[in-house]
Formats: structure tokens, sequence, C-alpha cells
């Protein structure tokens, strides 16, 4: 089928997520049919680098022989069977993995199907384990100003990104909520803002810390809200607090987990130990939409009791526990050991670090955050005033446009340009997509 009668139908029929249609429709959209290594191919033949790993999901590059085979494999056998008060192998495995690969308090995996359901799943948990526990008065979650954790209702009641969540705010459960550090919008220290951000958490669990069931939070970096990256310490003190106060600590690791930021998972930075963590994106290898939410046995115990105690966890999904997508994600996994996906990462990391030197430099770009492979490039109008452009010139998403005419495909937030290479990019294609990026930024946004 050509573009053009794709197109026709795309326009009659499809209605596509965090996309203004009418924009959408009387551009020229784009189509994608392949994909090869770390490349998009559209339905016209034309390739592009995938500049953020498909939304943030894909470690290994795109069409990988081993999670085909893996998927391949399972399909022979079973494509799904049902979770609910019953198993199947994939599942189990998977299980066993993530509980070897994730921080020593998380030992129970709870599937489910995407980042937003992995927090639906722990908020819920969390909830329940307080009353469960006798101590039903904790019935409040703490979250980060700023923070995106998805986009179903109890999700966004923990966001905190006023463009997404703002216009739902009848719709969402009330929620306390701290400033998260930004020390390039902070009038002062980087120390400061941390501790300006700190003190805000100390005053809230002082004040309200006995109604707190829970703080919920991105670790190292705030991913949608336009990729910021946290003081060094801030996530440790955070957790303190938290047992400090007795408040359950729920980490959403849904966008830096697996490797995004150097290391496995982002809470290893700061040796931090949730009670609950959310994981999704990456964990099936960029193939399935499978996301899980791990619990300490602490949380799984409470839930523990005969069906007449009525303790019984009442959630869950139809595809809860996916073959094919356990499978794929317990392929990727052994991706991730047998080329050393992580190291690969930690090998190139001050090297992109010099190589986005460049970039920093342009006169339009205010700040590149970095943690890992995980990059927002931050324009403004007037590098010394950090002017942002007005909202209605929708700069980032006009130089994502031009990269996309320069062979890269990425988005936007705001005007933060998001760069979330595939962990398995080389030096070369970092080299090659970084180029664009340069020159994507300047052309637009000129001297
Ligand atoms: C993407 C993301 C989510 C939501 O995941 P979905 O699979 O899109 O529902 C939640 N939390 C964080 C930190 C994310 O980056």
């Amino acid at each position: 089928m050509t573009y053009e009668e794709l197109l026709e139908k795309n326009r009659r029929y499809l209605w596509n997520p965090f996309t203004q249609m009418k924009e959408y429709c009387e551009g020229e959209p784009l189509i994608i049919e392949r994909a090869e290594g770390v490349k998009l191919i559209d339905v016209n033949g034309k390739e592009y680098y995938d500049g953020n790993s498909s939304v943030w999901v894909n470690p290994h590059g795109h069409n990988r022989a081993e999670i085909n085979q893996a998927i391949i494999e399972q399909l022979d056998k079973i494509a799904h069977s049902t979770l609910l008060g019953s198993a199947n192998v994939p599942s189990i495995l998977l299980a066993e993995r993530l509980v070897g690969l994730t921080p020593e308090r998380l030992q129970k995996v709870f599937y489910s199907d995407s980042g937003a359901t992995a927090v639906e799943v722990a908020l819920k948990m969390a909830y329940l384990y307080w009353q469960h526990r006798g101590q039903p008065e904790r019935q409040r979650f703490l979250s980060m100003g700023n923070a995106y954790h998805g986009d179903t209702v109890g999700a966004v009641s923990v966001g905190g990104i006023d463009r997404f969540h703002a216009a739902f705010r009848q719709l969402i459960f009330p929620v306390e909520r701290v400033t998260y550090p930004y020390p390039y919008r902070f009038p002062g220290t980087e120390k400061e803002c941390m501790e300006s951000s700190l003190q805000e958490l100390k005053e809230k669990l002082k004040e309200m810390g006995k109604e707190i069931a829970a703080v919920v939070i991105e670790p190292m970096v705030q991913g949608a809200g336009g990729l910021i990256v946290m003081p060094n310490g801030f996530l440790k003190e955070v957790e303190r607090l938290c047992r400090q106060y007795g408040v359950l600590l729920i980490v959403d690791e849904v966008a830096t987990g697996f490797g995004r930021t150097g290391k496995m998972f982002a809470c290893e930075h700061e040796g931090v130990e949730p009670d609950l963590l959310c994981l999704g994106k990456k964990l099936t290898g960029g193939y399935l939409p499978v996301a899980a939410t791990m619990a300490s046995n602490e949380i799984y115990d409470a839930f523990w009791g005969d069906h007449a105690e009525g303790k019984t966890f009442f959630h869950g999904h139809s595809y809860t526990g996916n073959q094919l997508g356990c499978a794929a994600a317990l392929a990727s996994l052994e991706l991730y050991e047998k080329e050393n996906r992580v190291g690969h990462v930690q090998e190139l990391d001050e090297w992109l670090g010099s190589l986005l030197a460049e970039t920093a430099k342009l006169p339009h770009v205010g700040e590149v955050r970095r943690k890992g492979w995980m990059v927002g490039i931050e324009l403004v109008r007037d590098r010394e005033t950090k002017e942002r452009y007005p909202w209605e010139e929708a700069m980032g998403a006009r130089v994502c446009r031009h990269a996309r005419e320069l062979g890269m495909l990425t988005r936007p937030l705001g005007d933060v340009i998001t760069f979330l290479p595939l962990l398995v990019s080389t030096k070369e294609e970092l080299e090659a997509m970084v180029s664009i990026l340069n020159q994507a930024i300047s052309e637009v946004t000129g001297p």
C-alpha cells in the first residue's frame, strides 16, 4: 500500500496519542514500516536514526534475531493464558530474574501491561498495605511536582505536569506535592536547590507524616517532566526521610530502569532500597507491553491470609503475565548479559559527555542535562536570562521536525529536546546522531 493510501486511512480511522490530530492530519506524518538496528524505515524507504529509542523502550536495537526467536519459540507453545489463579512458565522465570537483578528488599513481582498500570498497582498496594496493617489513616500520597507516572487516573493523580494533568483536576484524588529540585531554574546553587526541596519534604512529613501512605518518585532523573537530573544525594535523603517517618517509598523506574542511566537501575547510584518498584518500557527489550510492580516481602506478607480475611489483592488485567512478553523479556535480559549492555553505556559515558559539549555551546541551548544516556537539551530564547520561547512558537517541535528531515527521530518535551539513543549504539552512530541534533538546533533556532 502506498504512503498516500495509508495516510488517507490514518486520517479516516486512527486517533494517535499525545497528538493534535488537526496538525497531524494536515502535515506529512511519518508511517514506519520496518526497522534494522538503530534505524527505523518508513513506508517510502527513508531511514531515520531512532533518537529516542522509540519513546524510551528499546535497548538492543530493532529486529533483534535473539528476541524474535524467543517469541517464535514461545508462540509455538502458547501465546497467552491467564495469570489469575494460575501461572505460566516464562512469567515465573522472569520473576526470578527480576528479583535477582533489583535491590535486595524487592522480592515479589506483580505483572501488568504498561508503566502507568505498574504505578496504579503500586499505589493500590501501598494504600491497602496500611489498611491490612491497621493504620487506615495513611491514605494520602506524596509526590514530586512536575512528575510523570503515566496517563491512567491514579498515575495522573500523582503526576504533576500541568500541561498534561491540570485539565483532569476534578477527576483525580488529592496528593501532597513537594517541589522537585530543578537546579537550572533555581535562583541559587545546586546545593541550595536540593536543600530547599528537602526542607519542603521534611515539613510535609512532619506535619502529616502519619497520614501519608507512600512517597512516589522517579529516581535520579525526572523523565517526561523535562529530563531533569536530581542533585546527587537527594534520592538517598528522600529514602532516609521515608524511613524516619515510617512512610513507604515507591520508586518509578519505568524510564530509568534497565541501564538507561549507566546502572541497571537508577536506585543503584545511591544504594536506595524502595518498598515498591515500578518497571516497564525496556523490560521486554522494546517488543511487547509487559510491566511489573515489585514489592518487598513485608508488603506481600500483609496481604497473606485465609480467604475469609478478605486480604486478597483484587487487581489484575486480561493480559497480565503474557507469555510472549515474558519470553521477550527473558531474551532481552540475556542480551544485557551477553552483550554487556550496561558496561557499554558506562564505557561511552564520559565520551558522550564530551560529544555533547559542542551542543551545550550553541547560542540557544540553555542547558544540556544528562545521566548516562538520558539526555535533555533545554532550548532558550536568551541564554543569559534563561528566557523561554513562547509556548505558541513550539520551538522544540520545530527542531525535532527538522531533525527528522535530517534523518533522526526524537520528540520534544516543550522546549527540551530529548535524546535517549538505543543502548546498543556505537560511537559512530552516536556521533552521527549528535551531529544531526546540533545541525537541527542551529538551523532552527538561528544565531
Ligand atoms: C513512560 C513512563 C510511565 C508510563 O509508562 P506507560 O507504559 O507509557 O504507561 C510511567 N513512569 C515513567 C517514569 C515513565 O517514563
